[in-house]
């Protein structure tokens, strides 16, 4: 795997990229110490030198004032020479000592000042030299070879010590000029280096922006991304540092966002799908299909509560229950059910260790189940349970299956409520048959029916006896009883296929399809002779006087096209009933002639 800085932690990175100017600067203070210590060694060599100059000078002037002494004795004989002669010794054995001490550690140097020092040793000892002795005590010898041999003797000393001059002088010099070249090289790898630190500096900012700054900023790109909605920004790749871990968590966060957006998304679609069904059966099959797709259980029941007969009946399942629990109340008694009777969600997480609901409807595979009341307006409607997998219930599918359990639970009493206030605009609150309004509507439906099929459709209008007076006798109470057990006996005297509904006060009307007169006269004499044995408690220890009705029947289309026309004709046959002795039945005839 190539070596790449990126993949580093950031601690490393920060480390590497430090070392190039750190290097620099390192290697800069090293040369500026170089450089000092040079200067500093140049310039102590410029000191001693031009000591030694100073004191080679000295030396020279001493050994001229004893050979101008040496000489000025030997001609003139004057012990002021003599004495001139040892100042200028002394002076020049003190002078040596110095070069000598400065030329330590300089061999070649020594080695001359110390052939210098030999020559004045000789000069000494020629000053004792017996020809010289022989002069002071008067006794000359041969004065110009003496002077002879001390001039060539003071020539070479004076020889050896302008070269030991010259030589200090030019080592001087060569101290100057090489502390000039170490300066000026210093000058310019001060310069060097400045220029090479700023470079480092530059690129070091560079790979800070590169290796940092790149994760940062795709970091923040990604951010704002997601907050204008994209869930699946570009991120930094996942290397193994600490912005491969926040790009890995950032991942993360965002596939959590976005997948409670598709659960919101798939909330919202169920919720405006079960709000349109029109039928409960529709909600059912919303329910079971959403919860498969969002919780994959092995099974979902849906239970109704039937509060008059009292249990939870199955009215849909994901996978079609076992034989011996299809045609069962699966829970006997609402309150087996431990979600119905707490009136809050039953949830078992592992069947293995947790106690478990009584009923009888578990797949034997399933790990896990939630029950939960299906609860509109504060009132139980039902319950619902799903099996599925060991630990598949966490909080948060919890409450995500709470908030479809509600929206359904929304759409089933909606459609209960809109059940209910159907009925009631179509239905008698007194007798529970249909009312006026709805009878209208519904035999104009019957006549079209019966108009295509060519067939007759009977009408049979009928009126209570003499109500008034059972009113005004055995009270309001006991007429209303009479009213509703008349509505019971002529329904159960019926076919399913017809209609009765109560027209207003004591008058009612019965639909008969595909009847024509002669049928309508029977069923009418059966209505008839029903409600003669109808027993009604009177509430009084009298029993009441037999009930009867009179029943007046007209045809569609024989009696009249259009609806009034019909339930004329039925009301004048009625009226010729009671005009007859009433308790009995007639059919509309044109001239209003009564038959019964
Ligand atoms: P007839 O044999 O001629 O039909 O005599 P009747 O007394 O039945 O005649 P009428 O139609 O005059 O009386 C109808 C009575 O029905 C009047 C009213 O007090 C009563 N009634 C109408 N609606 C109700 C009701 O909802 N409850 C009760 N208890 N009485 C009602
Ligand atoms: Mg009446
Ligand atoms: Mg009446």
């Amino acid at each position: 795997m190539p070596f790449s800085l990126r993949k580093l932690k950031i601690r490393e990175q920060l480390l590497v990229l430090t070392l190039p100017p750190l290097f620099v600067l390192l290697t800069s203070v090293g040369l500026f110490f170089y450089a000092y210590w040079l200067a500093t060694r140049s310039s102590r060599t410029i000191v001693r030198t031009e000591e030694s100059v100073a004191h080679g000078e000295t030396l020279l002037r001493n050994v001229t004032e004893m050979d101008a002494a040496t000489r000025g004795y030997l001609l003139l004989k004057r012990p002021s020479l003599l004495r001139a002669y040892a100042t200028a010794a002394r002076s020049a054995s003190r002078e040596l000592a110095i070069l000598l001490g400065l030329a330590q550690g300089n061999t070649y140097e020594s080695q001359q000042v110390a052939a210098v020092q030999s020559a004045v040793n000789q000069m000494e000892a020629d000053w004792a030299n017996p020809a010289l002795i022989e002069a002071e005590q008067g006794q000359l010898p041969d004065l110009a070879e003496t002077l002879k041999a001390g001039n060539a003797r003071v020539a070479a000393l004076r020889a050896q010590l302008l070269d030991l001059l010259a030589q200090n002088r030019a080592a001087s010099s060569d101290a100057v000029i090489q502390t000039d070249r170490v300066m000026s090289r210093a000058l310019l790898l001060g310069v060097g280096m400045a220029i090479l630190f700023g470079a480092a500096l530059l690129l070091l900012t560079r790979l800070v922006t590169s290796t940092i700054g790149l994760p940062v900023r795709q970091l923040i790109d990604a951010s704002e991304r997601v907050g204008r909605g994209d869930f699946q920004p570009p991120l930094p790749p996942p290397v193994e540092n600490e912005f491969g871990v926040l790009s890995k968590s950032f991942a993360n966060m965002t596939a959590a966002l976005r997948r409670e957006r598709e659960e919101l998304s798939a909330l919202k679609r169920f919720t405006e799908a079960v709000t349109q069904c029109t039928s409960e059966n529709e909600v059912y099959d919303h329910v079971l299909h959403s919860l498969q797709q969002r919780f994959q259980p092995q099974q979902v029941i849906i239970f109704k509560l039937k509060p008059e007969e009292d249990f939870l009946e199955a009215v849909a399942t994901l996978v079609p229950l076992p034989a011996e629990l299809r045609d069962w109340p699966v829970m006997e008694g609402r309150y087996s059910c431990k979600a119905v009777r707490m009136g809050r969600p039953f949830r078992v997480n592992d069947v293995t260790e947790e106690p478990l609901c009584p009923g009888r409807f578990a797949l034997p595979t399933a790990g896990s189940y939630y029950c939960g009341p299906l609860i509109a307006g504060g009132i139980i409607i039902g319950a619902i349970r799903l099996q599925g997998a060991k630990g598949m219930w966490t909080p948060e599918r919890e409450s995500l299956l709470e908030s479809y359990l509600s929206a359904a639970s929304t759409a089933l009493s909606n459609l209960r409520l809109l059940q209910t206030m159907r009925e009631q605009a179509n239905i008698d609150s007194l007798t529970g048959l249909y009312n006026r309004r709805f009878l209208e509507e519904y035999a104009r439906k019957l006549m079209a029916m019966a108009r295509r099929k060519e067939s007759p459709l009977g009408f049979i209008m009928m009126d209570l006896d003499h109500f008034k007076s059972f009113n005004d006798i055995y009270g309001h109470e006991i007429g209303d009883h009479i009213l509703r057990q008349f509505a019971k006996t002529v329904t159960q005297t019926m076919r399913e296929t017809n209609l009765t509904a109560r027209f207003g006060g004591e008058e009612f009307v019965v639909l008969l399809p595909d009847t024509g007169a002669k049928a309508c006269v029977l069923v009418a004499e059966r209505i008839r002779k029903a409600v003669t044995h109808m027993a009604v408690p009177s509430g009084t220890e009298k029993p009441l006087p037999q009930i009867t009705v009179s029943l007046g029947i007209a045809v569609y289309p024989d009696h009249g096209t259009e609806l009034e026309e019909v339930l004329q004709a039925s009301d004048k046959a009625l009226y010729e009933s009671k005009r007859a002795g009433r308790n009995r039945t007639s059919v509309y005839v044109e001239d209003a002639e009564a038959t019964g």
